[in-house]
């Protein structure tokens, strides 16, 4: 985004722009997914699957954009203050490996996940430890100890990869961004940071379809806005921010949608939210917006 009068405010949202991006790409390729059969073969092959690391040139298989997408999510969870962004990394490492039948990215989606319970063991480590045991029940008896083996190795490498950076120093001091312990395990914290983060703080509904209001740095739904707009016309008072009461430009809000996100989460969110969210509201919010696309009248952001 621009540097600019407005850079502060935003740059505090690049990290859900970015993981917006993410999402949308880990899953477009997921949906694809079962019309690829054969490539599934052969990610399932344990040969070709280890040419994959000796191979010179960059792999072009299918599933490697949702590989690097997962990557990229390690490292942003590595750098995030942000604990809302490390809840989601964390369903999209637990979304992918739910979704995808290959081995190759389930390996990369159980690194993402046990990265972040070293990263965070009073969030992760026991939810993470559960989730994976469901994971393992499900699969057929044969390939249990093929888990349990890629789990060991996965756990090396991050010890591994831990001790490299501590020895280098390599910016690594990083402390814990979770000021709480987990807090009642039966309501599902992190859960909740998530709902909160898609919740309107006007109307209370939970959408992807955000503005970002530059004069104080809140979002808002942009159905809140809408209404707003219209009753501050309708009343001929002063379109002023719900939140800091400085008047409303409309050149200064910008677009935060994040439908991939709510798509993703979709069946997590309703069941935590009950029946506020109803299916009209969601496809209303997936089909109206694409992620970087700018509220209409705002001025560009890139420079
Ligand atoms: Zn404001």
């Amino acid at each position: 985004l621009a540097r600019g009068s407005n850079f502060n405010i935003l740059r505090f949202y690049n990290e859900a722009y970015i993981l917006e991006s993410l999402w949308q790409h880990a899953f477009n390729r997921g949906c694809e997914q079962q019309k690829h059969d054969d490539n599934l073969t052969i990610l399932n092959n344990h040969k070709a699957f280890r040419e994959l690391w000796t191979r010179k040139e960059p792999t072009a298989l299918p599933n490697s954009l949702w590989f690097g997408v997962l990557d990229l999510a390690q490292n942003l969870s590595r750098q995030t203050v942000q604990p809302v962004n490390l809840a989601l990394c964390y369903y999209l490492g637990l979304e992918s490996l739910q979704k995808s039948q290959c081995y190759y990215i389930q390996f990369k989606s159980l690194e993402l996940l046990i990265s972040l319970s070293y990263q965070e063991p009073k969030w992760f480590k026991d939810i993470v430890q559960e989730e994976i045991e469901k994971f393992i029940e499900v699969l057929p008896v044969n390939s249990h100890l093929k888990f349990k083996n890629l789990i060991h190795d996965i756990n090396q490498k991050l010890q591994l990869n831990n001790e490299f950076l501590e020895h280098f120093s390599i910016d690594y001091e990083k402390k814990s961004i979770i000021k709480n312990n987990m807090p009642d395990k039966t309501s599902n914290p992190l859960l909740k940071i998530v709902v909160e983060n898609f919740t309107c703080k006007i109307t209370g509904q939970i959408t992807g379809d955000f503005l970002i209001l530059s004069c104080c740095g809140n979002t808002v739904s942009r159905d809140a806005i809408n209404k707003w707009e219209s009753v501050s016309i309708s009343e001929n008072k002063l379109f002023k921010c719900p939140f800091c009461r400085s008047e409303i430009k409309m050149e200064s809000i910008y677009s935060l949608a994040q439908n991939a996100m709510i798509k993703g989460l979709y069946k997590r969110l309703a069941q935590m939210k009950g029946e506020q969210i109803s299916d009209d509201d969601l496809s209303l919010t997936i089909n109206k917006m694409n992620v970087f696309e700018i509220h209409k009248s705002s001025k560009s952001l890139s420079s």
